[in-house]
């Protein structure tokens, strides 16, 4: 897999490919990391890539022809012509549809990935209209330009590669991981095969020696030795998390009878909580 990062700050990504599983999947030659400077394909002695914005207003806007000559240099193919299963051109932008895990699977299945970094106010909107493929954004918030968001991107899709993490099922059994159910049976999907596939879940929580930490000690289930114990104690220690910072999720997991009635418990218990503080 290869990508190409389109920046006027190409020194940004040479520290943040420096370290962990990207320099090491790098290293190996899983994939390619190219950041090109946007600059380099300006014709004028200022090498300028922004302009005043038509209408007015504030700030400048990055000027469509140094970009389009950036992604032809690539040999990417033409927008009309582009197999999207095998390649996209990525425009980073506040915009876009939010980045997910989910996403980051469909892209870690392309050969080539090209991403712009916008700056200022943005990108001339015709080089989404017309290079793009698809406007994506990290997060409901700002950033000054797209470099952090490239690698952000980069970072999450490598590690889903085959052979990336040293155990496959890493990616599997963390934060949105994938579904882990039981094989379809009368065309009705079964229910959670392990307690610890997160199945779209965030992940439970992690504990290392000391098992006493100035005071605090670990959950007792995970010294039990008992593998069913710390097996339903990591999936109720996930639906809680879930339920307790990202409620929106549990819309979409598959959940056992037995979740239900986790989750039943932890809305009460957290009810009686309340209840208790408002008296
Ligand atoms: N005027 C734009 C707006 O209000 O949406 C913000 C432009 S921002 C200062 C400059 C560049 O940073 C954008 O063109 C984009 O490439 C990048 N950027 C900012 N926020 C981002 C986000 N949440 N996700 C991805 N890229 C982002």
């Amino acid at each position: 897999m290869r990508f190409d990062i389109i920046t006027i700050f190409p020194g940004f990504f040479s520290s943040t490919l420096e370290y962990g599983i990207l320099s090491r999947a790098i290293g190996t030659g899983q994939v390619e990391v190219a950041a090109h400077d946007l600059r380099g394909f300006t014709h004028d002695r200022h090498r300028t890539v922004d302009d005043r914005p038509f209408g007015g207003g504030e700030g400048m806007v990055l000027k469509p022809e140094p970009i389009f000559d950036a992604v032809s240099s690539l040999g990417i193919s033409p927008k009309a012509e582009r197999d999207c299963s095998r390649e996209t051109v990525i425009l980073l932008s506040a915009q876009g549809r939010p980045f997910t895990q989910a996403l980051a699977h469909e892209l870690a299945r392309m050969e080539r990935v090209v991403i712009i970094c916008g700056r200022y106010e943005g990108v001339d909107e015709r080089v989404n209209e017309m290079l793009c493929d698809q406007e994506i954004s990290i997060g409901d918030y700002v950033l000054s330009g797209g470099e952090l968001a490239a690698a952000v991107i980069v970072d999450a899709v490598v590690r889903l590669l085959p052979g990336v993490l040293g155990n496959p099922d890493s990616a599997r059994f963390e934060s949105f991981g994938a579904d882990d159910v039981a094989e379809p049976k009368d065309g009705v999907t079964g229910p959670p095969r392990t307690t610890h596939g997160s199945g779209g879940l965030l992940d439970y929580p992690h504990y290392t020696r000391p098992a006493d930490f100035r005071g605090t000690t670990i959950p007792e289930a995970l010294t039990s030795g008992n593998h069913e114990e710390i097996r339903l104690w990591r999936r109720r220690m996930s639906l809680q998390k879930t339920m307790q910072n990202r409620p929106d999720l549990l819309e979409g997991t598959l959940l056992s009878e037995a979740d239900k009635r986790v989750l039943r418990e932890l809305r009460a218990s957290d009810k009686r909580r309340h209840d208790l503080i408002d008296k």
